[in-house]
């Protein structure tokens, strides 16, 4: 597989755009639209603060386990779950800013007892391990094999739930499809084939939820990714939705930055980013695409 200027332009805005969204979303994240409003007008600034009381460009949770999960991959040039699931257990034990419940619930297990699946249960439906599926997409973009495999097993060291399971191969599927170059008709095609597979998510009519259900958040990002035309749209709309609105934000920006490229993201967000985590994202990016190469 040869890797393109333009696949890799499209990788750095979705990595990029990810944390972008990770960064802009923590502001508000848990507050309603109407708090939001009362507060900020409209939210558009990277600015810290919210409840975790950041520094502006600081990233949370989403962006810190998509690294753990990448660098996993790049660290064993391809796919070996304990590695992924110690480096879960490593960051948990770094003191990060916040931490969800069934992550937290999910690793404790794994560091415990050294189990790396729980049990399917309904109350893993949470968007805590599909928020930080983006690295798998990245390494395995012509290998759609591995690309189930892959994420299905990093998403069970924490979630096993059907929902969470098919909503994070959606995403990662409209992720790539983005990547290669196809455009929003691919987008669509994944989310209709998604909603086919379960009709809960059907995000038209926007039901206008933005929780941390699954469901919520994928009709949020959804709605809004089909719905705008910028990446700055896409986000501002998106956060400004509240809720669980750092991890809306992440995935938004992740699929915004792979439609829009590396340009389509406001310069003055790129430049608010923690810049070791931007430097991080970059390098790590490309090293993903390299496993991808290496392995074929
Ligand atoms: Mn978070
Ligand atoms: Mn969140």
């Amino acid at each position: 597989m040869i890797i393109t200027e333009q696949m890799l332009n499209r990788a750095l805005g979705a990595y990029l755009g990810f944390a972008c969204g990770d960064a802009l979303g923590a502001t508000v994240e848990f507050m309603s639209p109407k708090q939001i409003q009362n507060c900020y007008g409209v939210h558009r600034d990277i600015i810290g603060g919210g409840w975790l009381a950041l520094e502006a460009g600081q990233i949370t949770d989403d962006t810190q386990m998509s690294l753990a999960l990448g660098a996993a991959i790049v660290d064993h040039q391809g796919w070996n779950v304990q590695a992924v699931a110690d480096n879960f257990v490593n960051w948990l034990e770094s003191d990060p800013p916040d931490v969800g419940n069934t992550c937290r619930r999910g690793i404790v297990r794994y560091r415990d007892d050294g189990e790396l699946y729980g049990l399917p249960r309904d109350d893993d439906a949470g968007n805590g391990a599909c928020m930080r599926n983006l690295p798998v997409v990245l390494a395995t973009l012509n290998r759609p094999d591995c690309f189930e495999t892959w994420s299905l097993e990093q998403c069970r060291i924490t979630h096993h739930n059907p929902l969470s399971d098919a909503a994070t191969l959606a995403l990662g599927r409209m992720v790539n499809r983005l990547i290669h170059g196809e455009g929003m008709d691919a987008c669509r095609q994944e989310a209709e084939r998604l909603i086919a597979q379960y009709r809960k998510f059907a995000y038209s009519p926007y039901p206008g939820k933005a929780s941390g259900y699954i469901v919520d958040t994928v009709q949020t990002v959804l709605h809004h990714f089909f719905n705008t035309d910028s990446f700055e749209a896409c986000l501002v709309a998106t956060v400004n939705q509240g809720g669980d609105a750092d991890t809306t934000g992440a995935l938004v920006g992740m699929l915004a930055g792979a439609r829009y490229g590396l340009e389509g993201i406001p310069e003055r967000w790129l430049a608010a980013l923690d810049s070791e985590i931007a430097s991080r994202i970059r390098r790590q990016t490309e090293e993903l695409l390299r496993v991808g190469i290496a392995n074929l």
